[in-house]
């Protein structure tokens, strides 16, 4: 995860500290991505310029960074149940309408939960499927607020009626993320349900107007790309406290439907017009948060998008993000799914570390036998390909290992969803990059793809 107004504010006000993790020479200039044309890459605009506020202007001298620091245990992102009343084109988990048996019964995550505490979890992402069909999930929240966690709701919003939002905000939740994909044509045949985009706006409304912190969750496809100018100032506007982009990841359904993946140079606009969007929030000092997701080479794009504009600032923003140190899948993010499986982060359903019904989790997270997780905790990482030679690597950490998975079978292959040219990593002469091919196998198991 990139935290993007976390680092837009360290271009206010710098600071000596590390920034939270969830996520060389001198920089090239930015050109086209290479897997579409401008023409191609749809219709957003291209990003403004940026000045400094008159009070950052005199500013104290960027402060030096110290190295990367990590958080006691992993953020746990808690698929608690895999049921769903919708079938997004893009679910990871391949959710549906229907039980999945074998889900870990309310006193079995209560005994996880004690083992998270101890293992100094801080925060509880509780997602599904969608949660609210979870009839006891009042009770997990309710039994992880008491233990002091951070808990965060990750929902649709479609079932989120005045009841829930009476709920959810009587137990504290501190954040409440609602999926919304564009505009309300786009969002409805994404999540292929019609009526479904209203009655998330709605309930992201009604947690606002509870003063609950919500936010929006977009999934970045060229399908919805051109929905994007419109989607960030209809959430200025409603007064939504967080916008979080997350870049395609290549697993679930979002892997049968990767031919859908932006074009790079689509991620970049949509980049461009986020980062925009972030600074002006910055700029005129609103209590906005903008973060991204699934992409590490956000935090290089970004020190690219900084240092055309504040130059003078390039040196400490780039000690920060080496702070950051990129993707934190299987160090700082760590999954647990509806049977209790364990692994590295969400879109790992199909690599599995253990069950917390065999061993506690803090167990399964801190054995360093397998190969995955080894890797994944390496520093450096053993990536190969054109990352291996990336000027950026400290910063990125080779990015999302998912994709290059699904699309080589090799998990430290580069990772295909980079959008930097070969300039702007300092490689030449690297040849090919990887091609996203289209997905070609269907799954059989009842479940609509
Ligand atoms: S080439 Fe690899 S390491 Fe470099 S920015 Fe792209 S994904 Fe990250």
């Amino acid at each position: 995860m990139f935290r993007v107004s976390q680092f837009m504010r360290e271009i206010v006000a710098p600071t000596p500290g590390a920034p939270d993790r969830g996520a060389e020479a001198p920089l090239a200039g930015m050109r086209p991505g290479r897997r579409a044309s401008d023409a191609e890459a749809g219709a957003l605009p291209a990003a403004s310029g940026s000045h400094l506020p008159p009070a950052a202007a005199g500013a104290a001298p960027p402060s030096a960074a110290g190295p990367r620091r990590d958080p006691p245990g992993p953020v746990v992102i808690w698929n608690l149940i895999r049921r769903c009343n919708l079938a997004c084109r893009h679910c990871y988990s391949v959710s549906a309408d229907r039980d999945f048996p074998g889900e870990l019964s309310t006193a079995e995550v209560f005994g996880v939960i004690d083992d998270l505490r101890a293992f100094r979890v801080p925060v509880l992402i509780l997602s599904g499927g969608e949660p609210l069909l979870r009839p006891d999930l009042y009770d997990i929240a309710a039994r992880a607020k008491s233990l002091g966690f951070y808990v965060g709701l990750s929902t649709n919003g479609t079932l989120i009626d005045a009841a829930h939002v009476g709920r959810i905000a009587a137990l504290g939740f501190d954040y409440v993320g609602i999926s919304l994909d564009g505009k309300r044509a786009t969002h409805d045949a994404f999540r292929r349900k019609q009526g479904a985009f209203d009655q998330s706006l709605g309930a992201a409304r009604a947690c606002r107007d509870a003063g609950i912190k919500v936010g929006f969750r977009f999934t970045l496809t060229e399908g919805n790309a051109a929905d994007l100018p419109w989607l960030l100032e209809m959430a200025q506007a409603e007064g939504i406290d967080k916008f979080y982009l997350s870049h395609l990841n290549y697993a679930g359904r979002g892997n049968v439907n990767r031919k859908h993946d932006a074009f790079h140079l689509t991620t970049r606009r949509a980049m461009d017009l986020v980062f925009d969007a972030a600074w002006a929030a910055v700029r005129d000092g609103r209590e906005r948060e903008f973060v991204t997701g699934n992409n590490d080479a956000d935090g290089p794009y970004f020190l690219m998008w900084a240092a055309e504009r504040f130059p003078d600032r390039t040196e400490h923003l780039r000690a920060k993000l080496a702070q950051w140190g990129g993707n934190a899948s299987g160090e700082n993010v760590a999954n647990i799914d509806n049977l209790g499986n364990v692994h590295p982060d969400t879109y790992w359903w199909d690599y599995t570390l253990g069950n917390v019904r065999d061993r506690p989790f803090s167990a399964i997270w801190s054995d360093l036998s397998d190969p995955i997780l080894a890797g994944l905790r390496a520093r450096p990482r053993a990536i190969k390909g054109r990352c291996a030679a990336c000027r950026h690597f400290a910063l990125c950490g080779g990015n999302t290992r998912t994709r290059a998975r699904s699309l080589t079978g090799d998990p430290w292959q580069e990772d295909p969803g980079c959008y930097l040219d070969d300039d702007e990593i300092g490689v030449t002469g690297a040849g090919e990059r990887l091609e996203v091919t289209p997905y070609s196998r269907w799954r059989k198991d009842g479940v609509p793809v």
